[in-house]
């Protein structure tokens, strides 16, 4: 296994101290959520939204495994909890965030851009996702500044140290990594 990296945080905007503090805490938090989640089976990520008030509108973990479905990432669930709770595919009206505590992979920035969400709040980088568990996440070049012209902001790298020994976690405890066969 890799030594554990410090936080470094990459963003595509400029984001005010208190945002990243706001930020860090959510994703820190869900780090907490996802240790639990993990012992009922899940996969090793979570993600939630929140609407720009703080209020929490929709969390779910990565449930490939349980579902026997390789799109049940926790963005994607989160992303369909949220647009079933509203009633509604565009989230775009309601200023809402996506927190995850990993980098998004190939398939979920797809999911999130046209789900209408507004920026995009992460923790492990996906090069260190992949060096600690072996997931692929995909080719994702230039993504953030992708991102960046369609107006959804990014911030990544957030708790990442916390982030990092979760998943450290997942793969002591031999839980699956599942990808299909190449
Ligand atoms: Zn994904």
């Amino acid at each position: 296994m890799t030594q554990p990296t410090t936080e470094t945080l990459i963003a595509n905007t400029n984001l005010s101290t208190d945002q990243i503090n706001q930020a860090r805490t959510i994703i820190r938090n869900l780090q907490a959520d996802l240790k639990t989640c993990m012992t009922k089976g899940t996969g090793p990520f979570l993600a939630a939204i929140y609407d720009a008030d703080g209020n929490l509108i929709a969390q779910a973990p990565n449930t490939v495994v349980r579902d026997q479905c390789s799109h049940r990432h926790a963005e994607m669930n989160a992303i369909q909890l949220a647009q079933q709770i509203l009633g509604t595919y565009d989230l775009s009206p309601y200023n809402l965030s996506l927190y995850c505590t990993s980098e998004p992979c190939l398939m979920c920035l797809g999911g999130i851009l046209w789900s209408g969400i507004k920026a995009v709040y992460y923790g492990v980088p996906s090069d260190r996702v992949e060096a600690i568990t072996g997931f692929d996440e995909g080719f994702k070049p230039n993504w953030q500044s992708e991102f960046k012209k369609r107006g959804i902001t990014v911030c990544g790298g957030l708790a990442q140290t916390v982030g990092e020994a979760v998943l450290t976690d997942y793969m002591t405890a031999r839980h699956p990594v599942y990808r299909p066969d190449r």
